[in-house]
């Protein structure tokens, strides 16, 4: 089954949020995917009571290494399993820039996420520079290189990597299905030469992905779903994106 998640970033009321969940619950075309909704630490656990019982899983945008200690205003992973998560975005581009995160602290947050028995969702992607100067595939090597040191086959298997390039991300101007299966056969080697393992890592492609090209990332590319931020805020779009999926096979 595809996987489809739903990066809200800085978006909704509690309201808005639950009314979301309460409108693609109803579907019976979610139970067709696996859709993951990644809701602002607020919004978590009222989403959580309002998708008790459904296929849909929840997720946190970010999650920090540490269980618990002089953090200020961090969470841990614990905390997010208590809320009812069962994954977590790791270094978005968006706290990359924002947050300072990096590859080193996306490691420790990988870790920790394992540790804990969340799945976490690694973001990796290059910028419009690297794309045009051509150095995307070592900068991109980089990232996930760091990104998996330490981790066994087993545990990079639980991994889910989110190849999502900065210039496409909410700029209307996705990459290519081929430009995306290119990079998910680069991160599947090169994670295979860090960790050993030889298939099932899972990659979601992410960036400006919409109801009319989601299809073309499925099927019988190389990626196992999407990540979506914009077109994954209203419900209808959302469920006409799986709608695209679900038809397509
Ligand atoms: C994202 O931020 O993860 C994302 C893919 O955003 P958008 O779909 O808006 O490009």
């Amino acid at each position: 089954m595809a996987i489809l998640a739903a990066n809200w970033k800085l978006h909704k009321t509690t309201e808005d949020a639950v009314s979301w969940a309460r409108a693609v619950k109803a579907s019976p075309l979610a139970r067709r995917c696996e859709v993951i909704v990644l809701p602002g630490f607020l919004q978590i656990p009222a989403v959580a009571r309002e998708l008790h019982g459904s296929q849909i899983a929840l997720g946190a945008q970010d999650v920090f290494w540490e269980e618990s200690g002089a953090y200020t205003g961090m969470v841990a992973p614990t905390q997010l399993r208590d809320a009812g998560c069962a994954y977590a975005l790791v270094a978005h581009s968006e706290r990359r820039r924002l947050a300072g995160d990096d590859d080193r602290g996306a490691n420790a947050r990988i870790r920790a996420a394992l540790a804990c028995g969340l799945t976490p969702i690694y973001c990796v992607g290059e910028d419009e520079k690297e794309r045009s100067t051509g150095r995307f595939r070592e900068a991109l090597v980089g990232q996930y290189d760091v990104g998996f040191e330490g981790l066994s086959a087993q545990e990079a298997r639980r991994v889910i990597v989110a190849y999502e390039p900065i210039w496409a991300i909410g700029s209307g101007q996705p990459a290519n299905p081929a430009q995306a299966a290119e990079i998910a056969g680069a991160i599947r080697d090169g994670v295979f030469a860090r960790t050993g393992l030889e298939s099932g890592l899972r990659i979601l492609y992410g960036g400006s992905v919409a109801p009319e090209n989601v299809a073309g990332y499925l099927g019988d590319t190389a990626m196992d779903g999407v990540l979506v931020g914009t077109a994954s805020l209203d419900p209808s779009e959302f469920l006409a994106m799986l709608e695209a999926v679900v038809d397509d096979g």
